[in-house]
């Protein structure tokens, strides 16, 4: 017979919380600074006070895919006129995606605001209008909802004890319990998790991971963060190094500070006394943005009434910014001169007009740099302007010409209104 497969061992005591009393304390702590500092924000009074067990998921749902990648100031007003305009999962079914592109025009990423739409279709035809309540199947049958989401807003919204771990929680954490392991790395994340799921408070699961999320938002911040006013100092390993200078003289606290600890910082690149808390967490490099550059024309007639109008065309429904409308434009290869960004440029919007088009008759404006998530964006833009009327190649992408104002209420992305 074979030798049974050891169980993976422990990981050391100095990153785990393993004693009952710690843990009470810090989320009596954790649970009472965020009753006296917590941000008055719309969707928690919504998850607070909305009967309807749909709705409230509902509610919480929608706030958490705008949060994603985005500040909670600049959400505020998006959440606002969505949940008015869209106030249950059934109104929003019934939206157009072209409506649903212009509300969500300027937070960004905008493939979220099209998912969480199919999404809520697929309750409403689906799952007869009912969410799911429990984290395992809101991630199971709700596409787009992954396993961050499907705990906020089991927890938040239905009072289920599952952890949640997001950028501010893996901050909190990895200093918390100084883990300077590589923290995008899947063992270290599912140490988190392990390590949420014990902390969350099981008589009040939502609160209690709101407030982490909010202790890393607004007290653990990533570069000067306010360890004095910290309502979990006392448990923070990361402080007590930072204040003694060395981990605390605790034998099983000394055990992993010699030998390959998988969560300790590696060998390589130490404890740096000089930046004290923020030694953690750690991130393996980034690999850098990919530089794109794009040849964009800003079209302008007359129109009826002669202010000017502008001609913009609607993105494909798939990829990079899908169904938002934009300037004609045009991808360009890197190192392309000047001259021969122009021609071919002309010849796109020839193929638009029907009509030649001189690469000489563009106007070169200047350039628009815009950072997308992984792609350095730099926009050539050019004007034309036209005298009769062109007739548009009806076979193309959809198109129409606009006023300002329009062009400024249409679902056009934030790269666009630079240009
Ligand atoms: Fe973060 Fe400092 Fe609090 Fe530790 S003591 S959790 S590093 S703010």
């Amino acid at each position: 017979a074979g030798v049974p497969a050891a169980a993976p061992a422990p990981p050391p005591a100095r990153h785990v919380f393993s004693d009952p009393a710690e843990v009470e304390a810090l989320r009596r702590n954790l649970l009472a600074w965020y009753d006296r500092c917590k941000r008055d924000l719309p969707w928690r009074a919504l998850a607070a006070t909305e009967p309807d067990a749909d709705r409230r998921g509902y509610a919480v749902w929608v706030s958490e895919i705008m949060l994603q990648q985005t500040q909670v100031a600049t959400v505020i007003d998006y959440y606002n006129r969505w949940m008015q305009k869209w106030p249950t999962l059934q109104a929003l079914a019934q939206a157009s995606l072209e409506e649903v592109n212009e509300l969500w025009a300027g937070l960004g990423y905008y493939s979220r605001g099209k998912r969480l739409q199919e999404a809520a279709r697929k309750v409403v035809s689906e799952l007869a209008g009912r969410m799911p309540r429990t984290a395992e199947d809101l991630q199971k049958l709700l596409p787009g909802v992954g396993r961050y989401t499907a705990g906020a807003i089991a927890s938040i919204s239905y009072g289920q004890a599952t952890g949640v771990v997001d950028g501010n929680v893996i901050r909190v954490l990895c200093r918390l319990r100084c883990i300077g392991a590589d923290s995008s790395s899947p063992a270290v994340i599912d140490q988190l998790w392990d390590m949420a799921n014990v902390l969350v408070d099981s008589s009040r699961p939502g609160d209690f991971n709101q407030a982490l999320m909010e202790l890393g938002a607004t007290v653990c911040v990533p570069k000067a963060p306010l360890c004095g006013e910290c309502p979990v100092k006392q448990h923070c390993q990361a402080w007590r190094r930072k204040l003694f200078g060395k981990p605390p003289p605790v034998p099983d606290v000394e055990d992993c500070a010699v030998g390959d600890c998988p969560l300790c910082p590696p060998a390589t690149e130490p404890w740096d006394s000089s930046l004290g808390v923020t030694n953690f967490p750690r991130k393996a490099a980034k690999k850098p943005p990919r530089a794109m550059r794009t040849a964009t024309c800003v079209l302008e007639r007359r129109g009826c009434h002669g202010a000017p109008e502008y001609l913009i065309v609607q993105r494909p429904s798939s990829g990079l910014l899908a169904g938002l409308w934009e300037f004609p434009s045009l991808p360009l290869a890197q190192d392309l001169q000047e001259k021969k960004e122009r021609e071919e440029l002309a010849d796109h919007l020839q193929a638009w007009m029907g009509q030649p088009v001189a690469a000489k008759g563009l106007q070169f404006i200047g350039e628009v740099i815009h950072i997308f998530s992984h792609i350095h964006q730099t926009y050539v833009v050019y004007s034309l302007n036209l005298d009769g009327d062109v007739t548009l190649d009806p076979a193309l992408s959809p198109s129409r010409w606009v006023t300002e104002d329009e062009f400024h209420a249409s679902a056009v992305s934030t790269a666009m209104k630079k240009v």
